[in-house]
Formats: structure tokens, sequence, C-alpha cells
């Protein structure tokens, strides 16, 4: 027998898992089942493609049996198993390393959201169990292991004998503690609920061996005690329900099930298309924006299925970028199970499936916008830098689809508006939409060159993300309206008093004029009287194409 250590990581996030990361002990539960379920698809797909594999559909299933007596909890499987080097891996080291470094630099943030942004499945059964054993045959290897843990302190292995295929994760239920007790889940009707709740969809069947009393047959008044193995879930996985059977409830664990993200959804998606290619969609639009959403670790993508079977993680195809925050799976008929990555990059139907769904999130936003505005509002603090990346990103090309959906800060309604609701507001001779950048609103407030045209009553965009004016850019105009930074030399506004006075000024002090130009040396162009002030003495502004803020930028960019 081979004992071996957590590596230091696991070992730490080990314990904090069990002292405090799920309030809910049940969903230790899900998480097993959930194992199983993947473990199943593995073989199941394997069974599909290589024809030396014969499967008969009904060898597919997972087993839920507790025993009151010595206290255990068994969930077996018939997926594909773990081979020895598995069990170490897959259990001995929790996967996604540097997780446990962010959580270290984000203290302050309370446990919940980040933890929840990394699987953590398996370590779950300690909140509930003193002793984990897994009991694992792998399809690739002739013996079978046995992988046993305490929790905190390590695991050993050893070989075992096991005859078929498939996992058996046995739990050694805690005992009773003064104000906890563990008991329920060793009781049927308990560990039923817990399945119906949380793992109803789960497409292969979770059987439990039930057992009670009930009428004899033919007899109205005399019972007779029974067992019997039942299937416990409905097995029709949630996205091939319809609609009106399913409630919002049903999404938000189905997105905690499968690990989209620990916040609940804003607002999901459920596609069934059967037009010109046949596919069931279910996407999420996060709440919140993932710890690493703004990073080069951040993967997009969606789950593919092809036909109820999982053909891969994250098929990134699906989703372009400026929607890479979406979460979710798609199921399609018209998928070959054969299908290599590559293959599936130049895939008609794929392309199709990619371009519908593209067009019911932009749709799914733009209700958002219409009908539930604060949720909206809640969306773009979370995602809307990525929509503005998006316009910006391949030379605009997208600035159709994304120009609609993106909002800025408005000197006038002191909120986030978007530029259709600027544009409707305009009076009749306002020439253009008006924006300021600088890095807060506060401070943009407090800009000289804000003034003439506040006063004007115009309203202004205000910019403070770095992207803003070079999303602007590439949009060139909104409803035939340009965009104008108010630091620019022309504002497109009359002035009240006419020309000729600046003209005169020019000429009384253009002594005074020549000798600041000559003392700012090669940083300004010209120094020139202007009427666009009011109770600043100076402003600078610019002229051509590049702001001073767009300037600041790309001096700061890395060459
Ligand atoms: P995740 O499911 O997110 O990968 P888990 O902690 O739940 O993380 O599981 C870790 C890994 O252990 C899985 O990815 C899988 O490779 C392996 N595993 C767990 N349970 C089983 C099982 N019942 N059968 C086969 N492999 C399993
Ligand atoms: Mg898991």
């Amino acid at each position: 027998m081979e004992k071996k250590q957590f590596q230091a990581e696991s070992k730490r996030l080990l314990e904090m898992m069990i002292n405090s990361i799920y309030t809910q002990k049940e969903i230790f539960l899900r998480e097993l089942i959930s194992n199983a379920s993947d473990a199943i698809d593995k073989i199941y797909y394997k069974a599909l493609t290589d024809d030396k594999l014969v499967f008969d559909k009904d060898s597919y299933y997972i087993k839920v049996t507790a025993d009151k007596t010595s206290r255990t909890l068994t969930i077996r499987d018939t997926g594909i198993g773990m081979t020895k080097e598995d069990l170490e891996n897959n259990l001995g080291i929790i996967a996604k390393s540097g997780s446990l470094a962010f959580k270290k630099e984000n203290q302050s943030k309370d446990g919940h959201d980040i933890i929840g942004q990394f699987g953590v499945g398996f370590y779950s059964a300690f909140m509930v169990a003193d002793v984990v054993t897994v009991i694992s045959k792998s399809l690739y290897e002739d013996s079978a292991y046995k992988w046993e843990s305490t929790g905190a302190e390590g695991y050993t292995i050893e070989a075992c004998e096991k005859d078929s295929v498939g996992t058996e994760v046995i739990l050694k239920i805690k005992d009773n503690t003064e104000d906890e007790s563990f008991d329920e889940y060793l009781e049927e009707y308990r560990l039923k609920a817990i399945i119906k709740k949380y793992s109803d969809f789960i497409r292969y069947p979770i059987k439990m061996d039930v057992s009670g009393k009930r009428l004899k047959e033919g007899s109205e008044s005399e019972f007779e005690d029974y067992q019997e193995e039942q299937h416990v879930n409905s097995m029709v996985p949630i996205w091939r329900k319809n609609k009106s059977e399913l409630t919002p409830e049903d999404y938000d664990k189905f997105y905690a099930e499968k690990h989209y993200g620990f916040d609940k959804p804003l607002k999901h998606i459920h596609i069934s298309a059967d037009g010109a290619v046949v596919y069931q969609a279910i996407l999420f639009i996060p709440e919140s924006t993932p710890f690493d959403f703004y990073s080069k670790e951040y993967e997009k993508g969606l789950e593919l299925y092809s036909n109820g079977v999982l053909i891969m993680n994250k098929c990134a195809d699906l989703l372009p970028d400026y929607f890479s925050f979406v979460k979710g799976m798609v199921d399609s008929e018209s998928l070959s199970l054969n299908i290599s990555r590559e293959m599936l990059q130049h895939d008609r139907q794929l392309k199709l499936i990619a371009k519908n769904i593209s067009s019911k999130i932009k749709s799914q936003l733009q209700s958002l916008l219409k009908d539930e505005r604060e949720k909206y509002e809640q969306f773009y603090k979370s995602f809307g830098r990525q929509l503005k990346y998006g316009i910006y990103s391949d030379y605009g090309s997208h600035k159709d689809v994304l120009q609609d959906l993106v909002m800025f800060y408005s000197s006038k309604e002191k909120k986030l508006v978007t530029l259709d609701e600027y544009v409707a507001r305009m009076p009749e001779e306002q020439k253009y939409i008006y924006y300021a950048s600088g890095e807060s609103n506060e401070r943009i407030e407090k800009l000289p060159q804000t003034e003439l045209v506040s006063d004007k009553g115009y309203e202004i965009l205000y910019f403070t993300d770095d992207i803003d004016e070079f999303a602007i850019k590439m949009i060139m105009k909104y409803k035939d309206k340009e965009f104008k930074s108010v630091s620019s030399g022309d504002l497109g506004i009359e002035v009240d008093e006419n020309e000729k006075d600046t003209d005169a000024e020019k000429n009384d002090n253009q002594a005074l004029f020549e000798h600041m130009t000559s003392l700012l040396n090669g940083k300004v162009t010209h120094v020139r009287a202007s009427k666009r002030l009011r109770t600043h003495p100076v402003c600078l502004s610019t002229e051509g194409e590049l702001t001073i803020e767009m300037e600041k930028i790309l001096q700061a960019m890395p060459n």
C-alpha cells in the first residue's frame, strides 16, 4: 500500500472546502453524480466511436446505495473508470492550480465567489464523510485500484479486486455532532429528494433500492414489506424539455450543477431550433465577471453535445469574442460524433449554429435593455468593456451588432445611456454627439472643455474606460451623427459673440501669445483666444483625429 500526501495547495483548499465553502452540504451528492455521469459520457462516447466496443444502453447507470448499519453511502457508476495514475492525478491534486494563489491575493473578498469558479467537486464529499474510498477499474487497465482518504492527511492507494469497469465512491458518513446531524444522508427519502432536486436531468438512470410497506396485491387491508430498484431521475435532459415545463429555478440549478459560475445567472436563453439546422441550446448570461475574465487564462466556449453525448467541453467556435462571457451548452443531431477539432472549425452546420446563437444572444440583450433596464445595467457593468472591445476589434466589422448595446455615462441623465437615447434627445441644431474623456466622472465634470457644450444645454457622454474612444472611432457615425470630443478645436457650436471679436483679441494680444508659444516650446502648436471658456482661464484642445486622452493611452502601451 502506498501512502501519499496531497499537494500542499490541495491540502489547504480541502481544509477551506470542508470548513466554509458550501453552505449546503447536500450538494456533495450532485457533485459525485455529475462525475459519474461524466465518466459514463466518456465510455459511451468511446463505444459509439470505436467499433471494437459493443455496449448495450442498459449497461450505463448510476446506483446510489445507503447502508445505515455501516453508515456508508455508495455511488457506483459504469463509467470509464480510473487507472492508478488517474486516481493520483485526478483525486490527489486540484487540477486548476493558481487558484489558491488568487484566493490569497483576494483575501478581503469572501471565499464564495472565487472558490466556485473552479471545480472542487470531488472534495465536497468530505463535507459529510470522514473517510472516502474510491474503487475503480479503468477501461484501459486490467487491474483495479482502491484509493482511500480521511481528508487533509493524504491518501492511500492499493490494488484491489473489481470485476467490471467503472467506479464506486464509498462515503463513511460522519457521526452526528452536537449541532449537526448527518443521518439524513443515509435516509432513502432524503437522498431521493436531493437527487430529484439537483440531478433530475442526468441522462443516465440513477437507481436506488427503495424499500417500504405497501398494500398486498388483491387485499384492501393487508400490508407487505417490499424492496425494489427505482429510477429516481426523469432522465430527460433539461434542454430537451419544453420551456413551459421549466421554472427559473430549474435553470439556476442547471447553471450551478454545470459549474458555469457560482453567481446566479442574470438571464437564460433556451433555444430549440428546428429550421435549417436542428439544435437545442441553453445559454446563460452570468451576473458577475469571472475573476479571470479579462485575463489571458479565460477560455470562452460552450459545451458541445452531439445528440446527447458530450463531445467537447469548450467549443470556442460557437461564440464570438465579444460574447465570450456567455456560458452554456449546445446539443445538435446534425453533428457527427467522430468530428475532430480541426474538422469542427470548418463544419458548415456548426457555423450556422454559431451564427444563429450570436443573433439570439444579441436580441436577448436588446430585450433585457428594453424591458429590464436595471438588470441590463448590471450586465453592462460586468461585461460592457467586452462589448466595446468587440466594436474596436477586427476593424470595426462588428459595430452593427454591438453599437446599440453599448452605454456611456451621461452628463444630463447622470446615469448610463445608450447612443440611441442620446441621439433621440438631441436638439435639432446640435450637430455632433459630444463626449469627454477622463479618469472618472467626477474629474470629467470639472474639465474646462465641457463648459461651452454644457452651457449650450447639450448632453455629454463621459468616457472613463481606455477603450471607449477607440471604440467610438470605429463606429464613426451613429444615426448619421458624428462623434466629437469636447476637447477638439472645432466644436461645431456657434458662439454668440461674433468671430471678429476673437480676431481682435488675437491681434491685441499677438505678442503675448507668441511669447507663450515659445515658452511652451514644442508642447503646443499655437496659443489662441477662445470663446468657449466660462469660468476657467485656459484649456487644452486638439486638432485632428487623436485626442489628448487617446495619445496618453497610446503612449502608455508597450511597443
Ligand atoms: P471536475 O469534475 O470538475 O473535473 P472533480 O473534483 O469533480 O472535478 O473530479 C476530478 C476528476 O476526477 C474528474 O475530472 C475525473 O477525471 C475524475 N473522476 C471523479 N469521479 C470520477 C468517476 N466516478 N469516474 C471517473 N473519473 C472520475
Ligand atoms: Mg466534477
